[in-house]
């Protein structure tokens, strides 16, 4: 099979190891650029949210170079991501007249016996090579996110600008070349002593900002418009809300045998929100309570357009914002939003958060 999966952050990285393990080629997804939220917008339903658009567009791209399977996730509850791959399936199919067969895998708690029979179709080395590409998949996944991790607290500091972000293309290159466990770590190790390395203004004190919002907006940064690197150059330590691997033990390791996840952000959340609404709206406003807890300087909110879930954390977090005191700016982002236009909202919202940090006894650099 040639098969072709989303492209969600630097998790194909992880995604190809596995599957090319098992025996497939691997159609990578093209990194999403303008032309594939056109193909997306231009054949998703209008009231589909950013995330389907341009997932539907790089399944598009990837079926021009010659994927004849794609490997994609269900979901349950309140959001429309339950029935969005059934949906792409029938436009790629039906509508678009395209020979390609959509794998999903639907949480492990509800379909342990078809999650079972798609790994046995899909499988073709023996259970010991399995369980060992597995791990090597998640070591490359955790190995990614503790890079994106580092870059975070270094970006601020660089005296050179752009010099932290090479040291981050290097090691993305340097992971997914990696063929065992050892090459992995050992990649890591030198990449972050490199990226440590790197010259840092030691007297600066960087500005706190916490990102929240639906999972594919805060991982891809083409769709959020790097706002996590933008924010870094403007000298501000970003902490992003979500990571691959956190989020997988919280929400499919965890979920897969019941036990609930994220109770802490839940329970910060309740008295705002008591009720799972779907997407990340609950995390939303219950990260936000922590981050402010935590001392942070401000939150920005990342919502695809008519994204019910953080449309209504959007609605709740004014007050939130005003009980904890704490400044927190929404980007709506779809199709018509630009880069400029983000990067100006940016950086009046980091000289507000300056202003006030200094209007509150603090210091900046
Ligand atoms: S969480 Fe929001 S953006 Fe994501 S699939 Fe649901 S409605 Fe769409």
């Amino acid at each position: 099979m040639k098969i072709t999966f989303p492209h969600m952050g630097t998790s194909w990285i992880g995604f190809k190891t596995l599957i090319e393990g098992i025996g497939h080629e691997v159609v990578l997804p093209p990194p999403p650029t303008k032309r594939t939220l056109d193909l997306g917008t231009k054949y998703a339903p209008e009231f589909a949210c950013l995330p389907f658009k341009v997932l539907l567009g790089t399944y598009l791209e990837a079926i021009e170079l010659g994927a004849d399977t794609i490997i994609s996730s269900g979901g349950v509850g309140p959001c429309r991501a339950g029935y969005y791959t059934q949906l792409q399936k029938r436009i790629l199919q039906e509508q678009l007249g395209h020979d390609v067969r959509v794998i999903t895998f639907e949480p492990l708690n509800r379909n342990w016996v078809g999650t079972y029979r798609i790994f046995r179709d899909l499988i073709r080395v023996n259970l010991r090579e399995f369980i060992g590409l597995l791990w090597l998949t998640w070591q490359k996944l955790l190995a990614l996110d503790a890079i994106e991790r580092e870059s975070h607290r270094v970006r601020p500091l660089e005296v050179n600008t752009g010099s932290t972000s090479r040291v981050v293309s290097k090691a993305f290159a340097d992971i997914d070349k990696a063929d065992s466990v050892k090459k992995v770590k050992d990649v890591t190790r030198d990449n972050l002593e490199k990226m440590n390395s790197l010259p840092q203004d030691a007297h600066r004190h960087p500005l706190k900002v916490g990102v929240i919002g639906e999972i594919y907006v805060v991982l891809e940064p083409f769709v959020n418009l790097d706002v996590v690197e933008t924010l870094g150059h403007m000298g501000v330590y970003v902490h992003r809300s979500i990571f691959l691997t956190d989020w997988t033990i919280e929400n499919t390791v965890l979920d897969a045998f019941r036990v609930e996840g994220e109770m802490n952000i839940k329970k910060a959340a309740r008295p705002y929100l008591p009720e799972m609404i779907g997407g990340h709206g609950q995390n939303s406003i219950g990260e936000t309570i922590l981050y402010a807890k935590k001392g942070y300087d401000g939150v920005v909110q990342l919502a695809p357009f008519t994204c019910i879930p953080e449309i209504v954390a959007k609605s709740i977090i004014p007050k939130v914002s005003r009980d904890y005191n704490l400044p927190v700016l929404t980007l709506m982002l779809d199709e018509q939003t630009g880069k400029a236009g983000i990067s100006t909202r940016l950086e009046a919202f980091v000289d507000l958060l300056a202003m006030r940090r200094v209007r509150l006894g603090g210091e900046i650099a």
